[in-house]
């Protein structure tokens, strides 16, 4: 019952997660892994205890960061709703275990095309969101605002109470300032007893006051994830 844990299986029908469950292989990542996400005509993962980052790449660009997936998310979902334009990669930070599935198994229980389209589309469109609010987070709040929210996207990722492993120069790659800023940002949090960090890992002591420093964005993309999974699960599938 471990996959359970995952939230995006548990909303799956009970009919469905009988059907897959004989597909899932639990594998074990590190920090620093990609998760294999092209491998042999795609995977999907259903994260249990491991986080990863996701970027989001196009063509030949360099890859965005968009935000974190654990227990709570999906990684992979692009290769069912065909978002070809789109490359995800998955790097993780918070070393654990996740369920691997082949993504053709998914497609073995789509519904029919016509139907597959129009979730395609309300699929895209919370991606095309969810991408307008990491530039718009960029362009408009200042790096104390994006340190937080980013502090609270990883930790809502990590079972409970866990650190999270994010150097310096990883947290300042993945909001776009200069590793010294977010070095004495770190330090004004670790001051006011907000953060404790050291070797490369961050935990959150207080976070009500963390939430308070954090940008409308964190609010704005934790709605746009709660439409992403109440999306998931009334998908059609078929079962016969
Ligand atoms: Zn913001």
């Amino acid at each position: 019952m471990l996959e359970l844990r995952n939230t995006y299986y548990a909303g799956l029908p009970s009919a469905i997660q009988k059907k897959w469950k004989a597909h899932l292989s639990l594998r074990e990542f590190n920090v620093g892994d990609h998760l294999p996400l092209d491998t042999g005509g795609g995977v999907i993962c259903f994260p249990i205890t491991c986080v990863a980052m996701i970027g989001i790449r196009a063509a030949e660009l360099p890859s965005t960061f968009l935000r974190f997936s654990g227990h709570t998310a999906v990684i992979g979902a692009t290769k069912i709703f065909h978002v070809e334009k789109a490359a995800i990669e998955a790097t993780i930070c918070c070393g654990g275990y996740a369920f691997v599935m082949p993504a053709k198994v998914v497609s073995q229980y789509l519904a029919d095309a016509s139907v597959s389209a129009d979730w395609n589309s309300r699929y895209l469109s919370l991606l095309v969101e969810e991408v307008s609010i990491s530039a718009h987070c960029a362009r408009s709040h200042n790096s104390i605002q994006r340190i937080a929210r980013v502090l609270l996207e990883a930790f809502d990722n990590l079972p409970g109470g866990s650190e999270v492993t994010l150097t310096q120069r990883k947290l300042s790659d993945l909001i776009g300032v200069r590793r010294e800023t977010v070095g004495s940002e770190l330090i004004r949090l670790h001051r006011m007893g907000i953060v404790s960090s050291g070797k490369g890992k961050i935990k959150i002591e207080q976070r009500d006051n963390l939430s308070k420093m954090a940008c409308d964005c964190y609010r704005h993309s934790t709605q746009s994830r709660m439409t992403a999974l109440d999306l998931w699960k009334t998908i059609p599938w078929q079962i016969d």
